[in-house]
């Protein structure tokens, strides 16, 4: 992999993508999507000017789609690109899109990097000042393909402050390090629990693990985010904690009923 990374004439952009930034973890289900989901809402709500789009590239576990409240087939451009699917001002893309919700992927590698390759390549973005990616948990192939064959302004590495998922994110690190794209920091998600009842905080998942860890292997921290039912209530709901605009979907119901 290091070979690849120094000896190839490296990475083609993707049209119209100003920055992209990776959102990845070593281990699934720590938050990692829904980090994703809120950092490209709280771009876009941080500045109106910027154009906003989020990749769901976990193609084994699509989770943008119900996230952002989102479904059905992308249209086709007359370029023969498929067009991403808009709510709350993000324009999103997702194997989740293709394929029925209820099928198991199980592809094969090299059907992966082609479902890879369609989702990086032969997506009519417009302009974008940022594409947030929402990587496949873990470093395997896919995750460095990605790494090596885009242009990447830097990632974001999600882990909870526990140690199996701290070796992993450890891991990712080390990675993105090795291809040379910049680690942006870590976020340590489900940081803390505070009962609603007695507001006694519990860390369900250790304390301060990820913010130690980033001290160590000398990355940013860049903060923590508590394990609160309303992220996850939020996320169901398709109606992320960041949202600061309507749901296009209620929007279109609206005009409908005028
Ligand atoms: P990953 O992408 O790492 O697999 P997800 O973002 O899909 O993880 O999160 C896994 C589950 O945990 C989801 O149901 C999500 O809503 C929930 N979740 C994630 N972060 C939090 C949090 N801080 N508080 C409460 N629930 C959370």
């Amino acid at each position: 992999a290091q070979m690849m990374a120094r000896g190839l004439p490296r990475q083609k952009p993707i049209l119209g993508v100003n920055h992209v930034v990776l959102v990845a973890s070593g281990k699934g289900g720590v938050g990692k999507s829904t980090t994703a989901v809120n950092l490209a809402l709280g771009i876009a709500a941080n500045d109106s000017t910027k154009a906003v789009g989020l990749l769901d590239a976990d193609v084994f576990g699509p989770s943008i789609p119900k996230m952002m409240n989102l479904s059905g087939n992308p249209e086709v451009s007359e370029k023969n690109l498929m067009r991403p699917l808009v709510n709350y001002g993000i324009s999103c893309m997702s194997i989740g899109f293709l394929v029925e919700e209820s099928a198991p992927i199980v592809w094969r590698g090299l059907m992966v990097m082609s479902a890879m390759e369609k989702l990086l390549r032969q997506v009519e973005w417009g302009e974008l000042d940022y594409l947030v990616v929402d990587m496949p948990p873990g470093t395997g192939d896919v995750q460095l393909s990605v790494s090596q064959n885009i242009p990447v302004s830097g990632a974001v590495i999600v882990s909870t402050p526990q140690d199996v998922a701290l070796i992993d994110a450890r891991r990712g690190v080390e990675m993105f390090r090795k291809v040379s794209v910049p680690v942006l920091g870590l976020v340590q998600n489900m940081s803390v629990f505070q009962c609603p009842k007695c507001n006694h905080e519990t860390h369900i998942f250790g304390a301060g693990g990820a913010e130690k860890l980033a001290e160590t292997i000398g990355v940013d921290f860049l903060g923590d985010i508590p394990l609160h039912l309303t992220i996850r209530e939020t996320s169901d709901q398709g109606r992320p904690v960041v949202v600061s605009q309507p749901d296009s979907n209620e929007v279109d119901n609206e005009k409908v009923r005028d």
